[in-house]
């Protein structure tokens, strides 16, 4: 347990004036900075990914703004009745110890309430670490020919490489983001990012099943959220 307060007293150090006024911009009253709890969150980057996409360093500044406001949702295992985190900033920075990588940092605070406190012992204890963010973009454009497979079929397959260059798709346009899940670890081995373009006929919709984001639950902790907000 030592390890953990310490862990806390760190964070809260690092919350300063500027981060604070941010934080007030999104909490329905003044909070001090021994009410509020927070956490930073890598959610996407502009690396080629598992499904040989990525985002472009544009689109991650675009998400960037989208994200602000947006709720933090917990995987219902943890935290059913009590959700109340929310994304306060964002921002895109370097990615560590990767050459060119660029990467969406989500800044997220939660109230120091009762409810909130086994989601923030499990934040500080490593025990909800993976995160899954769903997002909208308009563009999905292919690496090798530059169609937009959101409106135009083109022969090339993702993975495949042509005359040594590898063919992933490029995503760009953000247009919405709608929330970031905090998963427990072991992490689901779907978690990830939760992309939608094209609509469900485009050429590559939705992955199968959604991974991390359960509707029902969403649809729980939403209502959660509109209620503690009047
Ligand atoms: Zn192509």
């Amino acid at each position: 347990m030592d390890q953990i307060l310490k862990q806390a007293r760190l964070l809260k150090a690092a919350l300063d004036e500027g981060e604070l006024t941010l934080i007030n911009a999104q909490a329905l009253r003044e909070l001090t900075a021994e009410e509020v709890y927070a956490f930073r969150l890598a959610a996407c980057n502009n690396q080629v990914d598992r499904d040989l996409e990525r985002f472009t360093e544009d689109t991650l500044a675009e998400l960037a703004n989208l994200f602000v406001g947006r709720p933090v949702l917990m995987d219902h295992k943890w935290s059913a009745g009590s959700q109340t985190a929310r994304v306060y900033a964002a921002g895109v920075e370097a990615m560590p110890g990767v050459e060119g990588g660029e990467q969406l940092v989500l800044r997220c605070y939660m109230p120091r309430l009762q409810g909130n406190s086994d989601t923030i012992a499990a934040i500080e204890g490593g025990l909800l670490r993976e995160c899954s963010v769903g997002v909208a973009v308009s563009s999905a454009v292919c690496s090798i020919c530059g169609a937009d497979r959101t409106t135009t079929w083109c022969e090339h397959c993702k993975g495949v490489e042509y005359d040594g260059k590898l063919c992933y798709i490029e995503l760009s346009g953000a247009k919405d983001a709608y929330e970031v899940s905090l998963l427990p670890v072991p992490a689901q081995p779907a978690a990830g990012v939760v992309k939608r373009y094209g609509g469900p006929e485009g050429p590559d919709s939705d992955p199968p099943g959604d991974p991390g984001v359960d509707t029902a639950w969403q649809d729980e902790a939403l209502l959660e959220l509109e209620k503690l907000r009047f």
